[in-house]
C-alpha cells in the first residue's frame, strides 16, 4: 500500500517528519541512545486529537505504532512504524486542595515536582527527575518514596487513552476497569497514554542524600546493608548500587573514573531521627565522599545522581525475596571490584512497606511480595552486547537463590514477550492478554516492551 503522508500531515496539527526530513534525526532521538529508533513516519503530536488522528492514519496503513516522550525508556528500537512523540504535549494541573496533577502525555517529574513543592506536595517519582511522568507510572513507578506510599500506578486516579481505532477513552475505576488495571503496570501495550491524573503527597520534610563508600570497603558495606535494611521504618526508603564510574572532569576526584558502593537515602523525616538510623552503615565503612541533610524535593536528584546526558544501556531485572550472604557474596565476585566487566551499575532497591500493599484500586503491578530489586545497568554499545549478556546473567545467577517470580516493566530492559510476560502470575498474565485482545487485537502497540510478539 502507499504511504499517504500528505493525509497525514493534513490530519494533525504538529509537525511531520519522513526519514529525509531536517528534524527528523533530532525527533526521534532517544536518552537511551544504544537503541536509535527507524519508524518510517514521526509525528510531533501537540494534542490528544493530533495522538488520535496520527494512530487512525497508522491502522489505515497496517503499521504499528510507537510512542516516545524522552527516551528513557527505550530499551528496544522502535522501527517501521508510526512514532508519535509527545514532547509538544505540556499540560499541567496541580490541584493544591485536592492534592492531585493531571498532565499531559511529554511531561517529565521535573515540571510536576516544581509545581507542586511550593505547595507543600510530591508526587511519586523516581531517582531522576528528567524522566517522563507517562511511561515510569505506566510501567509501576517504583520511586524514591515508594516504601512509603507505594508505586506510583496505585495512587492514578484516571487516565486519559487513545487505543487502536484512535477511539479516546477516559479510563479509571468506574469506566473501561480491565483496561485501568492492565495498563497501570503492563506499560504500553494498550494504547497511547495523553494524560494522567495521581494523587500527589504531603513532604512537609525530607532528609535524604548518597554517600559514596570506598571500593576496599565493598564487601563489608553490601553485608551491612543486608543486616540493617530489613530493620527499617517505611518512612526510610534506600538503595544500594555498586557504581563504576566514568572517568569524566565533573566529578570530584575520589569518585572520577572510580568503583564506589553508593547508599541512597530517602527518608520522610528530620535529619537527626534519619542519622541515627543510618549509624550501623556508617559504622560499616569510611565515608568516601556525601552525606544525608534536609532535602527540598526539588533536589531529589542529588540522593542518585543519575547521569543527564544521553547514555547507552542494556538493562535488565529481577526481584529478590531476601538478600542472603550467599547472594551478597555472589554479587561481589561477579560484580565487585576486582573484576574487569562493563557494567554501569549493580542495583539494589529496598522493597515492601507500602510496596507490598495492593492498592486501593487493584492493578497489575507485580512483585508485592518482593523485597527487594535487582537492577542491572551494562554498557549499551553492540560490539560489547555478548560481553554485557554474559556478565549481566552471571549477576543474576548469582542471586538466584533469592529471585523470586515477577518483575517490574520499568526494570525488564528489553526482554521478549515471553519473558515479560514471566513478570506475572499466571492469572495476571491472561487477564492481561485477554484486556490486549480486546482493546488492540491488531497489536498495533507492538514495539519496545510488547507482551506479544509481532506475527
Ligand atoms: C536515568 C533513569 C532513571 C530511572 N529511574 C526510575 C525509577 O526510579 N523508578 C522507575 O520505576 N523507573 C525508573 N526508570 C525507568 C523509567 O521509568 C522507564 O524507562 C520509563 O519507561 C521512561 O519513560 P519515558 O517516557 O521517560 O521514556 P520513553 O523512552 O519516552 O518511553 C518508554 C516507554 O514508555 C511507554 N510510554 C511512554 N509514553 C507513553 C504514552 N504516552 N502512552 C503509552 N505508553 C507510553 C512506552 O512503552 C514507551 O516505549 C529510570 C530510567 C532511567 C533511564
Amino acid at each position: 500500500m502507499t504511504l499517504s503522508f500528505a493525509d497525514l500531515a493534513a490530519a494533525v496539527d504538529g509537525p511531520v517528519f519522513l526519514p529525509a526530513d531536517d528534524g527528523f534525526a533530532g525527533e526521534i532521538f532517544a536518552w537511551n541512545v544504544a537503541n536509535p529508533h527507524r519508524p518510517v513516519v514521526a509525528v510531533g503530536a501537540t494534542s490528544t486529537a493530533d495522538v488520535a488522528a496520527a494512530v487512525r492514519w497508522a491502522g489505515r496503513h497496517g503499521l504499528p505504532v510507537a510512542v516516545q516522550a524522552t527516551g528513557h525508556g527505550a530499551v528496544r528500537p522502535a522501527v517501521g512504524c508510526v512514532l508519535i512523540t509527545t514532547s509538544r504535549m505540556q499540560d499541567l494541573f496541580v490541584d493544591p486542595e485536592a492534592r492531585t496533577a493531571r498532565v499531559a502525555a511529554g511531561v517529565r517529574w521535573s515540571r510536576v515536582i516544581e509545581v507542586a513543592a511550593p505547595h507543600g506536595l510530591a508526587p511519586l517519582s523516581g531517582s531522576s527527575s528528567q524522566v517522563g511522568v507517562v511511561g515510569y507510572t505506566l510501567g509501576g513507578g517504583l520511586g524514591l518514596l515508594g516504601r512509603t506510599f507505594g508505586h506510583a500506578a496505585d495512587h492514578v486516579r484516571s487516565i486519559e487513552i487513545v487505543t487502536a481505532g484512535g477511539d479516546v477513552r477516559t479510563v479509571d475505576a468506574d469506566n473501561d476497569r480491565e483496561l485501568f488495571w492492565a495498563v497501570r503496570g503492563g506499560k504500553g501495550n494498550f494504547g497511547i497514554v495523553t494524560a494522567v491524573e495521581f494523587d500527589l503527597f504531603d513532604v512537609p520534610s525530607l532528609t535524604g542524600g548518597g554517600i559514596y563508600f570506598p571500593a576496599t570497603h565493598a564487601a563489608q558495606v553490601l553485608h551491612a546493608y543486608r543486616a540493617w535494611a530489613p530493620t527499617l521504618p517505611e518512612r526510610m526508603n534506600t538503595s544500594l548500587a555498586l557504581l563504576r564510574l566514568p572517568p569524566l572532569p565533573q566529578l570530584p576526584e575520589p569518585l572520577r573514573g572510580a568503583f564506589v558502593v553508593h547508599l541512597r537515602v530517602a527518608y520522610l523525616g528530620d535529619a537527626g531521627d534519619a542519622k541515627d538510623i543510618l549509624a550501623p552503615m556508617l559504622a560499616a565503612a569510611p565515608v568516601l565522599l556525601g552525606g544525608v541533610g534536609d532535602l527540598p524535593y526539588q533536589a531529589v536528584d542529588s540522593i542518585h545522581q543519575d547521569p543527564v546526558d544521553p547514555t547507552p544501556t542494556r538493562e535488565r531485572g529481577v526481584l529478590l525475596g531476601d538478600l542472603t550472604a550467599a547472594t551478597v557474596d555472589g554479587l561481589l565476585a561477579a560484580a565487585g571490584p576486582q573484576v574487569d566487566v562493563p557494567l554501569i551499575m549493580v542495583e539494589l532497591r529496598h522493597l515492601g512497606g507500602a510496596l507490598a500493599r495492593p492498592p486501593a484500586v487493584p492493578n497489575a503491578v507485580p512483585g508485592r511480595d518482593a523485597a527487594y530489586s535487582l537492577f542491572v545497568v551494562g554498557l549499551g554499545v553492540p560490539e560489547l552486547a555478548p560481553v554485557v549478556d554474559a556478565v549481566t546473567g552471571a549477576v543474576l545467577a548469582a542471586a538466584a537463590g533469592d529471585t523470586v517470580a515477577g518483575g517490574l516493566m520499568n526494570f525488564s530492559g528489553g526482554a521478549g514477550p515471553d519473558a515479560l510476560l514471566a513478570n506475572w502470575p499466571a492469572a495476571d498474565r491472561d487477564r492481561l492478554l485477554r484486556v490486549k485482545r480486546a482493546y488492540d487485537p491488531a497489536n498495533m502497540f507492538s514495539t519496545n516492551q510488547a507482551l506479544l510478539p509481532t506475527s
